[in-house]
């Protein structure tokens, strides 16, 4: 086998990176995020690229064009993990594209673009209050205020980047002078990701590999409710303010909208109860609601339908219901034009393309904005659980899609373009 055993090895390698084995759980600006970028970084050398850390932490890894002024094609995928994660989610993203890299060089091959492999230091956003870090930043979309935002310890992520050893002051100066948000890497013609499919289609559906259509949407809403204490065994049942049964109502209603809607999905995925005691009518509940969709529409009704329900729900049992938004991104389509480009690869592999949406979000997702993105997913074994250490690849599958993706990235053909358009801003690595 050319790609797959070693990649899986490889993947065994980085896994060994965590903060609290036998789990893994790899978080951005730790001390095992800088061992897993070094590993990369060596992978990538040996593969014939520059590589090296970002200001950022970002992983970055170059690969020249065969002609002079070209554009760069970006692809890549997370290097962090969630708590008590699996090996392949994001780091097949990193590995399958370097192994592509190797292959070309052993090949003396150049492409008609510059390609660039990144692991982004953060897309679960487990350390800090943000997510998709890296990718955004990458997109010219880096947020300055969340240097001022702290982890679990207090620790800025200012501090968290400057003891990695990185320059948050320095990236933003890079972004400030390059002026508009995008502009500094708007010779990016192309971003493309592989990753694990973190679902059961592909498995469903025999099938190794398949091209994503769209990365589903999310609305997360914070609620609270609120309603009054009172003792267990003396306050009537009509006479109550019980947040906690308000509270389950519009549970349910989260489900049973989602579930007659299709295309939807909506998770309640914390909840806690207080004063949280055996005799207490429960007074304060707060929660979270997870909702997803590929069509931003859908979502907004759903949104919609869940604040007036809310208000209904606590009307009738005199509680007071407060729901807030605290993150929101809306879908990302792929690329029509890449789409095909991949399923060609694809078919030229003996397989029928499968096209089917990412519920998950990915690093992708951030990149419509920039340049055309594409993804293409890889069958996730064991009823396709993810974030989980149960999640599998087979090394047969992982043979299939690097072949697929060296296919792609031989096969592609820029956009034709200018010299004068093709500066670029050193990126330090
Ligand atoms: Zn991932």
């Amino acid at each position: 086998m050319k790609y797959g055993t070693d990649i899986l090895k490889q993947a065994d390698v980085l896994a060994a990176f965590t903060e609290d084995a036998p789990q893994l759980t790899r978080t951005y600006l730790s001390k095992e995020h800088k061992q897993a970028g070094a590993y990369l970084i060596g992978l990538m050398r040996d593969a014939g690229m520059t590589a090296g850390f970002d200001p950022l932490g970002n992983i970055v890894g170059r690969y020249e064009a065969g002609v002079p002024f070209a554009p760069v094609v970006m692809t890549g995928s997370h290097q962090d993990s969630v708590r008590n994660a699996g090996r392949y989610d994001g780091l097949f993203g990193i590995l399958s594209p370097i192994a592509c890299v190797k292959e070309l060089n052993r090949q003396h091959k150049r492409l008609p673009y510059a390609l660039e492999i990144v692991g982004f230091g953060d897309e679960e956003g487990v350390r800090f209050p943000a997510t998709l870090i890296g990718s955004k930043a990458m997109a010219g979309l880096f947020d300055p205020a969340w240097l001022d935002k702290t982890d679990a310890s207090g620790v800025t992520m200012r501090q968290a980047i400057n003891d990695f050893g990185g320059d948050a002051e320095k990236w933003c100066e890079l972004d400030r002078r390059n002026g508009a948000p995008n502009s500094a890497h708007g010779e990016v013609v192309a971003f493309v990701e592989s990753h694990i499919e973190q679902g059961p289609v592909l498995l469903n559906d025999g099938l190794a590999v398949g091209v994503v259509t769209a990365i589903a949407g999310a609305t997360r809403l914070r609620v609270t409710v609120t309603g009054l204490a009172g003792h267990a065994g003396t306050v009537p049942m009509g006479a109550r303010q019980d947040a906690l049964t308000a509270a389950a109502e519009m549970v349910l209603f989260v489900e049973s909208y989602c579930t007659q809607n299709a295309g939807l999905v909506g998770t309640v995925g914390i909840m806690s109860v207080k004063p949280g005691a055996v005799n207490v009518i429960p007074q304060d509940v707060e929660f979270t609601i997870d909702v997803r969709s590929s069509e931003d529409s859908l979502r907004a009704d759903a949104i919609n339908a869940i604040n007036a329900e809310f208000t209904v729900i606590a009307k009738r049992r005199n509680v007071v219901v407060v729901t807030n938004v605290f993150f929101s991104s809306n879908a990302a389509p792929c690329d029509a034009g890449l789409q095909a480009q991949f399923a060609q690869a694809i078919n030229a592999h003996g397989i029928t393309p499968r096209y089917l949406p990412s519920g998950a979000g990915h690093d992708a997702m951030v990149f419509p904005a920039v340049a055309p993105t594409a993804m293409l997913f890889v069958r996730c074994g064991n009823n396709g659980i993810s974030h989980h250490p149960d999640e599998t690849m087979t090394a047969e599958d992982a043979e299939v899609a690097t072949s697929v993706l060296l296919h792609f990235f031989e096969n592609y053909q820029p956009p034709q373009f200018s010299a004068s358009s093709a500066q670029r801003v050193d990126r330090q690595i």
